[in-house]
């Protein structure tokens, strides 16, 4: 959170102007201070991170029933978006050494009835977007990107919100950096900022002209003057967050049975989160560790466990696929604690406790 006081300031004109929502002044400057941050041609903001998804899906018209590609290894937002426009999700094994989707499966996945790919740059890690929009054009499928976890994150000099057709960030109060609730749409094509405004503002184009069937998704003055006091402490915070990812690196890395994600190279990361693998060579299991923390009061999250495709309203509803990675991944990985005021003495205790 920002220093109350900067907040509290922030707010006061809010008092004055009694413009509470309906895309008001600081909407549209944390749109544009957004784009700058995030190098990206056009966004839009949103209500949330979910929302967010699930309009970017609809604003591009598929047919109903059609096939999506993606990746089962996500927080469930990501195919409940897929699941609620009426589209069938067809999940894709991943990569072990990242969590990505696997590029090297996704093309026999494709069928007449495939229409888009949406992979998940999970924790903050790259996917292939070369090879995925070589595969995507291949066959004309749009690309959007989940990249709720990749706020901030570049990859070859380029924000990573300027791959495929569309990406998709959230601002939650759990995430790198929150406007409360909050997400955000980044692409290049100015017409789907009209289409998005038209779904997040349930199409209204005019005191008495509606134009199309739209929700309501927008953002309130007050979330975004929450993005604007903390988009000006971001680089600070992550600079605190790389200090303790590094420490957690340095210090776990030449522990036995522990194995850390590969980072690409040519990708800055915004050290969301700190996942770890418990492999099993490792002195106890991934569910023992995950409780042995936990005693000494050390909270971390099995995230993602299970996988989205063997949740009660999923499974065995969709397409049978070999989701070996993914199984593993959710059954090993563990994430520990990271935030900007971890301080050392805390993260060492940490280290030492997995150490045990
Ligand atoms: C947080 C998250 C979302 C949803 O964002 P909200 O802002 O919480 O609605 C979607 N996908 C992933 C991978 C997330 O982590």
């Amino acid at each position: 959170m920002p220093p109350y006081e900067e907040y509290i300031e922030a707010i006061k004109p809010l008092w004055e102007s009694h413009w509470l929502t309906n895309m008001g002044e600081y909407h549209k400057k944390l749109e544009e201070q957004l784009k700058k941050y995030l190098e990206v041609p056009e966004l839009s903001l949103m209500v949330n991170g979910h929302m967010a998804l699930e309009l970017t899906i609809q604003a591009m018209g598929f047919p109903k029933g059609a096939e999506v590609i993606t990746s089962p290894f996500t927080f469930i937002s990501t195919t409940h978006a897929i699941v609620r426009n009426h589209l069938k999700p067809v999940f894709s094994d991943v990569k072990l050494e990242d969590g990505t989707i696997d590029e090297t499966k996704i093309e026999d996945l494709i069928t007449e009835k495939t229409v888009a790919i949406i992979p998940i740059h999970v924790y903050g890690n790259v996917c292939n977007v070369e090879e995925i929009q070589r595969i995507a054009d291949k066959y004309n499928l749009k690309v959007i990107y989940d990249a709720a976890h990749a706020f901030g994150v570049s990859y070859k000099g380029n924000g990573i919100g300027n791959y495929g057709d569309a990406s998709v960030f959230s601002f939650h109060a759990t995430k790198v950096f929150n406007t409360i609730e909050g997400g955000a749409v980044a692409f290049s094509d100015k017409k789907l900022y009209e289409r998005l405004y038209n779904l997040k503002n349930f199409g209204i184009r005019g005191e008495e002209l509606v134009t199309e069937v739209g929700a309501n998704a927008k953002m309130n003055e007050f979330c975004a003057i929450m993005g604007l006091c903390n988009l000006n402490h971001i680089k600070e915070n992550l600079n605190k967050r790389k200090h303790i990812y590094e420490y957690y690196r340095n210090n776990l890395k030449d522990i036995q049975g522990v194995r850390l994600f590969e980072n690409k190279t040519d990708v800055i990361l915004n050290y969301a989160y700190f996942p770890v693998l418990v492999e099993d060579n490792y002195i106890m299991s991934r569910d023992e560790l995950y409780v042995h923390l936990k005693h000494s009061n050390i909270y971390t999250r099995k995230y993602f466990y299970p996988l989205t495709s063997d949740q009660a309203c999923f499974k065995n509803k969709y397409k049978k696929v070999d989701l070996e990675n993914a199984r593993e991944l959710s059954r090993k990985v563990l994430v520990l604690p990271i935030y900007e005021d971890l301080d050392r003495k805390d993260a060492c205790n940490i280290v030492e406790v997995i150490k045990y």
